[in-house]
């Protein structure tokens, strides 16, 4: 239920093949969005205190991840996601800059529910998901992997959206000049220390997206049996996380 393939495996397949880094932050909507540009990188508050990295291009290694894909799967199995992504961006600045509510672009036309183009775009959030995990050195569910490659058609992602307060917290900062971001990976567990669900965000303007998958009770069960380090890992953040929210400590 469970695989943790290590490099020279690719992390979605277990293949052992011509290898590829995943982009943490797409390219090609990153150049889309800042053309000619110079690119800096860096957490928000290294932009406040003008500590960022000059980056050469958007393919730069600081915008990639640090597990390998195969080509395989950097390609022909994730293809239509990918673009699926980029059609997503082109809908929300659209929706956007005209003032339609963003949150139109997933009830109605290409990505209504359900349908083959959210499908696409939810293995798109599915691969990125299971790259963050494998980098934090955690096990990935087969589902989500085999979602992703598109050797599965159970969606098991879940997707929502929110304003940008990048832009109501800089005062009136405009759209055009927002960082493109991505969330991490944040772990959620439930009042009793069980593992509950994984969630990550990307944004290029104006919305964030959100993107998040539950575990079910047998990877819950198999994680604990299986990967003890991992669960002991997760279980003692989320002490650590709850001791600093008790003493009021900011996290
Ligand atoms: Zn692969």
């Amino acid at each position: 239920m469970l695989h943790r393939y290590t490099s020279p495996q690719c992390l979605l397949c277990g293949e052992v093949g011509k290898l590829t880094y995943e982009h943490k932050i797409k390219g090609s909507p990153l150049a889309n969005r800042f053309g000619k540009q110079e690119l800096y990188f860096g957490s928000k508050d290294d932009f406040f205190i003008g500590k960022v990295k000059k980056l050469q291009s958007p393919k730069s290694k600081f915008l990639k991840f640090e597990s390998p894909i195969c080509e395989a799967c950097n390609s022909r199995r994730t293809q239509r996601a990918d673009r699926q992504f980029d059609s997503l961006l082109r809908k929300l600045n659209k929706a956007y800059e005209t003032g339609i509510d963003p949150a139109q672009v997933f009830t109605s036309g290409l990505f209504y529910p359900g349908g083959e183009a959210s499908l696409d775009l939810h293995r798109y959030f599915a691969k990125i998901l299971c790259n963050f995990l494998a980098d934090s050195e955690c096990p990935i569910p087969e589902r989500l992997s085999t979602f992703a490659i598109n050797r599965s058609d159970e969606d098991c992602i879940y997707i929502g959206m929110e304003p940008n307060k990048f832009l109501s917290e800089r005062g009136g900062l405009s759209a055009e000049f927002l960082p493109a971001e991505h969330k991490g990976l944040s772990i959620f567990a439930t009042e009793d220390l069980e593992l509950s669900h994984i969630l990550s965000g990307v944004s290029f303007g104006a919305v964030i997206i959100y993107f998040w998958f539950y575990f079910t009770s047998s990877e819950k069960a198999e994680l604990k049996s299986e990967y003890p380090d991992v669960y002991r890992r997760i279980r003692n953040l989320v002490l650590e996380h709850r001791a600093k929210l008790e003493s009021g400590i900011p996290v």
